[in-house]
């Protein structure tokens, strides 16, 4: 295995393969992933709701950018799943308000998909008799009804593009768990270190691994202003019998709008089954699936890791232990997960939940300001790290990574690597389709 390449991307979920594609699809060089894992996307890539979100919900004020990357992305992967037959079920999202403060937030939504780019034909408000009229199970005061939020799975169109990126001449570097970056005092390479000891060379280093960003940016001394917290989204498995009764997602206006997290929903898997979730339970590392903590290790770096001011600054919030109770009651007793749905879907009771779904985890990043909501791309000389990729960062990825590859090379860090003369699936995605979509001339890198 060669061991020297151009740039090194680590971190193989959905982000990581998509910037490895754009790299690969734009320039002749040689690019590897990196990932601890042996595949591809077994990490928060596949461990989410996997909804192709429609921006309705997104303020354009706040969150417009990735608002604008979610929609372009979502024409970008029905492509792909289309092309090669990839689970892809466009079912819709009904939202609903159940009082008339919650229906003004719905006539704010209507407002917002218009201006995140999504076509007037999209989106519907609807009245009680209209839902009742669409799902007989659902009651609400009134909704807002978006025809195209799809249900997929994330991993499956992660490898698919993944297959791309191969065919471009990507490598793929399994079982690497990085433990560390040094620059070469001289060659100006950097020295990718593995937890076994390896080693692997490379000119320019992209970070895109997820929970494991912060930590490998704090070790190289960047993106000290962060810290992180993290949530584990747990969902429960609905009896299909009664799951039959419901044909679209169902979401609620989320109660607590100071955090950007969605309220749990029912959902449509793409393998058809029906799951409620995720609840947003707060607990100590980024990989705890079925634990508060996967151990001692989880936890000092919690308590003596960098930022634990700002941690503990954010958990005391009195809103924060509010949160807290009611997101682990969720997590741990079906009837209280339950009686949050019956709220809007009145017929489910706790027998209807017949077991546990993947978890997944939300690193959720933090400054003095508190809850940080957009990604973030610190750079460093040669080093590019993206931190705080969430929700709807599965959906956005295509573009956003696309756009990150464009930006990177507006600003200089590509020169000497040779543009291609032809794309090779340009049929499928186009970067002038992303660039046209995008009011920003390139993407803030701090
Ligand atoms: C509960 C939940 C529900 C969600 N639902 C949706 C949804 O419905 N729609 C949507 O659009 N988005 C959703 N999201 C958000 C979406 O899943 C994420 O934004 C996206 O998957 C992030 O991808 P990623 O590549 O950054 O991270 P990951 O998929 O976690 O990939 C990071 C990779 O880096 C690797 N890695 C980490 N540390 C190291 C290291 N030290 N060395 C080597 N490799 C390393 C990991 O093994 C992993 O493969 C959801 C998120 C959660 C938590």
């Amino acid at each position: 295995m060669n061991r020297r390449f151009d740039i090194l991307v680590i971190g193989g979920g959905v982000l990581g393969v998509t910037i490895a594609f754009w790299i690969s699809e734009l320039y002749e060089v040689s690019v590897a992933i990196i990932d601890r894992e042996n595949s591809v996307a077994l990490h928060t890539s596949s461990r989410n709701t996997g909804v192709v979100h429609r921006p309705f919900y997104l303020d354009p004020d706040k969150r417009g950018f990735m608002a604008r990357l979610a929609n372009i992305s979502f024409y970008m992967w029905r492509s792909l799943a289309n092309r090669y037959r990839l689970p892809w079920m466009e079912i819709g999202v009904i939202e609903v308000a159940t009082s008339p403060e919650e229906d003004r937030v719905l006539r704010k939504y209507e407002s917002w998909a218009r201006r995140n780019g999504m076509d007037e034909d999209e989106i519907a408000i609807l009245d009680r008799r209209d839902v009742a009229a669409l799902e007989p199970e659902v009651r609400c005061y009134s909704a807002i009804y978006s025809r195209r939020d799809t249900s997929t799975h994330f991993g499956v169109l992660t490898n698919a593009v993944y297959m791309l990126a191969l065919r471009n001449g990507v490598g793929f570097i399994p079982g690497c768990n990085v433990q560390g970056i040094v620059a070469e005092i001289s060659g100006g390479r950097y020295r990718v270190i593995c937890r076994d000891r390896r080693v692997y060379e490379g000119d320019i280093v992209i970070i895109a691994s997820g929970c494991g960003s912060l930590r490998i940016l704090h070790s190289l001394g960047m993106a000290l202003d962060y810290g992180e917290l993290y949530f584990r989204g747990d969902y429960w498995i609905v009896d299909p019998y009664f799951g039959r009764r419901v044909r679209r997602n169902i979401y609620r206006v989320p109660k607590r709008r100071d955090f950007p997290f969605l309220d749990p929903h029912l959902v449509v898997r793409y393998n058809g089954s029906r799951e409620v979730g995720p609840s947003a339970t707060p607990v100590i590392d980024g990989y705890a699936y079925n634990s508060p903590c996967r151990g001692l290790g989880g936890f000092l770096d919690f308590m003596y890791g960098r930022s634990v001011y700002l941690k503990l600054k954010a958990v005391i919030d009195p809103r924060f232990i509010d949160l807290a109770r009611d997101e682990w009651m969720s997590s741990v007793s079906r009837r209280h997960m339950a009686s949050r749905v019956a709220t809007f879907i009145p017929a489910l009771d706790q027998k209807h939940l017949v077991g546990r779904g993947a978890s997944g985890v939300r690193c959720q990043l933090i400054d003095r300001g508190g809850l940080v909501l957009n990604p973030k791309v610190v750079v460093a000389d040669s080093i590019i790290g993206v931190i705080n990729y969430n929700s709807p960062g599965a959906t956005g990825a295509p573009a956003f990574s696309g756009f990150l590859v464009y930006s990177l090379a507006s600003e200089g860090f590509l020169d000497g690597f040779r543009e291609r003369n032809t794309y090779r699936h340009s049929d499928l995605w186009s970067i002038n389709s992303i660039l046209e979509g995008v009011k920003e001339r390139s993407m803030k890198l701090s």
